[in-house]
């Protein structure tokens, strides 16, 4: 799974705040800045960009998901890759649910019959795409078993506020198998939504308009879907939890026990297929009843038109519900000076088919940068601090390798992680970063040492210039002014989750790209063809994702005090605070002026007689709710950041090895262990993905969502907890002051 690309918001701000005299870099004394720049400078000349290639021509020879024999194959010759570059490696094994499909039907009935064709053909210059005894058949992974027939009604991107739409023109989806596009929201919650609604299957095509010729040429003459092309990938309830459906919160180890298959919460409740718009046609053609509103339009040559249909639609699916091995294969480097401060790295290896894109076009590079430090190590270099590389299995159904060997280790990561940097698949183009708020004034340090391949300015300048291009009014001059780039908060879609939202272990994700049309996500057209016609062709964006990713881990392992920077990360919270405030208001503004037009009659005088428009039903007005502790919480950690951080510059990379100790827990206090309401597994306070967006990050969640979902009394209790772990923060941060304050005590 890889988020695409979106540079809103990421990226930002200005200044070139360092004095420029030889290397400064944060957490370091002059002297030990020194030779770290000569380490470092060593490391990023050592990236090959035809090992890089070699990398992603070997694993994407063959496709390679969960449980297949070439899954294994890579594990095994990254095994041997990672132990050939003087690594200490071992693969780790796992046992996780993974269904595969059994059978698959899709009809149409009625008058002009047509049963969809659920194949993707042979492009005759692809020399991968013929390996169909291989390939998994384009599916949705956890989706239930299901044999159903309904008509068809058209849900748009089938988010909650879609069923809004289609509740005021009077369309209920009650015994319907609805059409979703996919786009916008995360897959998984188009079937979640669908059968909350009474919803009986769920069936996700793919609009030209998304990913196909709308966006460039379709495959083979260009990047872009082609009509047939098919977006696989799971719809389990991952915002419920990731991971082995059956062991949450445990490593699914031998002998684990298991919740039966029919308690578990996170498969669905109704069956769902993906199809290609090719498939989708003679189904969105069907369709009759009002046309949609503009902005459900996509780019097929139809009127849209919501349904129902008269004509039914019959959706037979049942899986293989086994349990299939997993392989991460993890390296070490051991620590000189704290081995028991971890630094850890990770990108998926697993893919949906031969996955050269996603997520090779990531672990290519990192077997690159693990290389490198292995050359490194033989030429004299000692880590402070331990690293540890790790090429994850499982991802793409369900985030499974790094979440069950993040819950087997969960007692020693949060003992000994000091942060988790992540990748999953690269293109070319524009850096792009998000993570933990106390990492970006980090972030923009590591970037300001990068040189972007094409521009051969730094990926920092070139993103910020891109970012004040794209920007308007209060924003641009933000970015002008504001001595970071802000980093957007993560929220789900890739190996980060288990470590930010879970462990509370300080996190960034990271790439390039926005140069470069996609397309083939997921299909068996992402592989080495397409990638090296259409993407990196020349992986001059893979060199550079090593470089900077490992660059961020040098620069982490050998920091005298650990870099993390408080300051960004209580403007952040400020920040989230203000938006929550004006959130609340704007929903009571919005109920308000609602009810009143309910009264007025506005709603009679819209009203066209040839159409239906359902009126909205009048609600009562949200109370206010007490943001004080919230208020208080957020002034005292701007004030401990700012003290914290003072004193860590006049310390100048000096300071007592106990302030390492504080300053790894700084993430871990900003958890709940009681975890989000209704979702316990995610329990970090200000970062979550949303209930209902599934990747898109909800920040202060637990109020955020309350007050969206408009249950008031809960959003009061939320604004108690986030505080609360907000106050830890403050008072670790004095401790760790007072520290690195001359003559610190202890
Ligand atoms: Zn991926």
């Amino acid at each position: 799974m890889r988020l695409a690309v979106a540079l809103a918001g990421l990226l930002f701000a200005a200044a070139n705040h360092s004095n420029d005299s030889a290397h400064s870099y944060r957490g370091y004394t002059s002297q030990s800045a020194a030779t770290e720049a000569q380490w470092e400078g060593k490391f990023r000349d050592l990236p090959d960009r035809d090992r890089i290639r070699e990398n992603m021509k070997r694993l994407s020879a063959r496709p390679h998901h969960v449980g297949s024999p070439y899954d294994k194959d890579n594990a095994e010759w990254l095994l041997a890759q990672l132990k050939s570059y003087g690594l200490e490696a071992q693969i780790e094994n796992f046992t996780t649910l993974f269904p595969t499909p059994k059978s698959r039907l899709l009809e149409l009935e009625g008058p002009a019959p047509f049963k969809a064709k659920l194949q993707e053909p042979v492009v005759s210059v692809d020399p991968t795409s013929n390996q169909a005894a291989e390939q998994l058949p384009t599916y949705n992974a956890y989706s239930r078993d299901g044999d159903v027939t309904g008509p068809l009604v058209y849900v748009n991107y089938g988010r909650p506020e879609d069923y809004e739409v289609l509740e005021r023109m009077g369309i209920s989806v009650k015994g319907a198998v609805v059409i979703a596009r996919y786009g916008a929201s995360w897959r998984g919650i188009k079937p979640k939504v669908a059968a909350e609604h009474g919803a009986v299957g769920c069936i996700i095509y793919s609009d030209p308009s998304e990913d196909g010729y709308v966006q460039g040429d379709a495959f083979p003459a260009g990047p872009t879907r082609p009509p047939e092309g098919v977006q696989r990938g799971s719809v389990m309830d991952m915002p419920v939890y990731p991971g082995d459906p059956q062991t949450p919160g445990v490593g699914a180890v031998e002998g684990v026990k298991l919740i039966p298959l029919d308690q578990v919460r996170t498969i669905t409740k109704i069956p769902v297929l993906p199809i290609s718009y090719a498939d989708a046609t003679p189904f969105l053609k069907a369709l009759q009843g009002e046309t949609v509103p503009d902005a459900w339009r996509g780019a097929l040559p139809l009127t849209y038109h919501v349904g129902p249909s008269t004509a039914k639609a019959h959706l037979a699916v049942s899986f293989n519900w086994d349990r299939k091995p997993l392989y991460d294969v993890i390296a070490r480097i051991p620590g000189a000076k704290y081995p028991d401060q971890w630094v850890i790295r990770g990108n998926h290896h697993d893919a949906w088919v031969n996955g050269a894109e996603d997520p090779l076009s990531g672990t290519s590079p990192e077997l690159e940068e693990a290389r490198a430090l292995g050359e490194l190590v033989k030429q004299g270099w000692k880590p402070q601090r331990t690293i540890i590389y790790c090429f994850w299995d499982g991802e793409e159904p369900a985030l499974l390798g790094s979440t069950e060997w993040a819950e087997a280790h969960g007692d020693e990561l949060k003992q000994h992680a000091v942060a988790y940097f992540n990748s999953d698949g690269n293109g070319r183009g524009y850096f792009h970063a998000g993570g933990s708020h106390s990492l970006e004034n980090f972030v923009n340090e590591v970037a300001k040492d990068i040189d972007d391949p094409e521009t051969k300015m730094t990926v920092w300048k070139r993103v910020r210039l891109v970012d004040i291009s794209r920007a308007k009014g209060k924003d641009r001059d933000e970015i002008r002014s504001r001595a970071d780039l802000r980093i957007p908060a993560l929220g789900s879609g890739s190996d980060y989750t288990v470590f930010v939202d879970h462990l509370g272990v300080a996190s960034v994700n990271l790439g390039f790209g926005g140069e470069d049309e996609g397309g083939q996500y997921h299909s068996i057209y992402d592989d080495f063809y397409w990638y090296t016609h259409f993407q990196d062709t020349d992986f001059s964006y893979g060199r550079a994702l090593a470089q900077t990713a490992g660059t961020m881990m040098m620069r982490i392992a050998d920091a005298d005090v650990l870099p993390f920077q408080f300051g960004d990360l209580a403007d952040t919270v400020h920040l989230y605070v203000t938006q929550l405030k004006t959130l609340a208001t704007d929903k009571r503004d919005e109920i308000k002026e609602r009810n009143r037009e309910i009264n007025e009659g506005v709603y009679d005088a819209l009203k066209d007689p040839k159409k239906t428009l359902v009126p909205p039903k009048t609600e009562d007005v949200p109370p206010y709710l007490n943001f004080a502790p919230l208020e208080q919480a957020s002034d005292e950690l701007t004030e401990a950041a700012q003290a914290y951080d003072k004193a860590f510059d006049a310390a100048a990379g000096n300071g007592p090895a106990d302030v390492n100790n504080d300053l790894l827990r700084s993430e871990r206090v900003l958890t709940d262990d009681a975890g989000l309401p209704n979702r316990p597994w995610f329990q970090h306070v200000l970062y979550a993905p949303g209930f209902y967006t599934g990747y898109g990050v909800k920040t202060i969640p637990g109020v955020r969502e309350a007050i969206e979902q408009k249950r008031w009394s809960e959003a009061d209790e939320q604004i108690k907890r986030t505080a609360t772990a907000l106050e830890h923060e403050v008072d670790l941060l004095k401790q760790a002051t007072k520290l690195l304050e001359p003559n610190g005590s202890k």
